[in-house]
């Protein structure tokens, strides 16, 4: 099957040291498998976009010399495949709507004893499953996925984490896949658009890495092929927090200096004067890596 990666920036701010560093990853690893490198913008949460940030995180990443293959595609002209998505789950009873506010969640998890501590993942306690009698009268806000306790075991081997499980039942419920506010959830659009796109390996940051089993049963639900994953690891501000959006006050200066210290994060010799001599030089070491020994991570102390 031919190789196809994609970096898949949310346009919610400017790059950052660590999103560059999963842009960078992905591409590498696209050219070190002389694949297909695609960017997709994932604007589906339209209230945390920022409006021109697409614009600049394309012209960053063209700054550091990572163009896309094709033209990126944007997740908000993409809601009939979505759409087309969630009817076939709803046709075969593997969704139902939801009304539940968040309260309502709250109220219910801690009737049945299970107050969750601050910031914990809710497991939505099934309230509006069918089975149990569906909206009852309430108005529908969202539409959530039906995770069914028997077959919600997902393992997984991630390309450098190496193996990892989740139960997805117990670790986050029936998940949302259409927001009370209208909006597409992430996961029913990546999966959905991962397929479209025919991409075959993901690489993203790790901060992603939870979302992953989530991400894998949908697609078993809709009968798709399961990429690879390699989750990069995160960047660490000098306050020792992951640096993101919110925390990172500096914008990231696209160009040579920028990309030396994203090939150092991911354990790469920045040993060339120019972008696309350090590009090079990138690929031929990942190359390297991966033909010589795939348990890289572990030679590499990136753990
Ligand atoms: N849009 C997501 C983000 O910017 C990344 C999605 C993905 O790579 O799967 O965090």
């Amino acid at each position: 099957m031919a190789y196809t990666g994609r970096f898949a920036p949310s346009p919610t701010g400017p790059l950052h040291a660590g999103s560059l560093v999963a842009a960078l990853a992905s591409w590498v690893d696209a050219r070190a498998h002389s694949g297909r490198w695609l960017v997709r913008i994932e604007d589906v949460d339209t209230p945390r976009c920022v409006p021109g940030a697409d614009t600049l995180i394309l012209s960053q990443l063209a700054a550091c010399g990572l163009a896309p293959d094709e033209t990126p595609v944007r997740q908000s002209k993409r809601g009939a495949l979505y759409q087309a998505a969630l009817s076939s789950l709803m046709q075969s009873g593997k969704a139902y709507p939801c009304g539940c506010a968040r309260a309502d969640i709250t109220l219910a998890l801690a009737a049945a004893g299970q107050a969750q501590a601050r910031h914990a993942e809710r497991v939505y306690p099934g309230t509006c499953r069918p089975e149990r009698g569906g909206l009852r009268g309430c108005e529908e806000r969202s539409i959530r996925l039906r995770v069914d306790e028997q077959d919600a075991a997902v393992a997984w081997a991630d390309r450098r984490v190496g193996q990892r499980q989740q139960d997805v039942a117990r670790a986050v419920g029936d998940y949302v896949l259409r927001r009370a506010d209208g909006l597409w959830a992430y996961q029913l659009a990546v999966v959905v658009d991962d397929a479209a796109q025919g991409v075959t390996h993901v690489v993203r940051g790790e901060d992603l890495a939870d979302n992953t089993p989530r991400q894998i049963y949908l697609q078993r639900l809709l009968g798709l092929t399961t990429p690879e994953y390699l989750h990069t690891p995160l960047v660490l501000g000098s306050n020792g927090e992951k640096l993101s959006k919110s925390n990172c006050a500096e914008e990231l200066q696209p160009g040579l200096v920028a990309l030396k210290s994203a090939l150092s994060a991911l354990g790469l010799r920045a040993d060339a004067g120019s972008v696309d001599g350090l590009l090079a030089s990138a690929v031929a070491q990942w190359r390297q890596r991966w033909g010589r020994d795939r348990r890289w991570a572990a030679e590499l102390s990136l753990d």
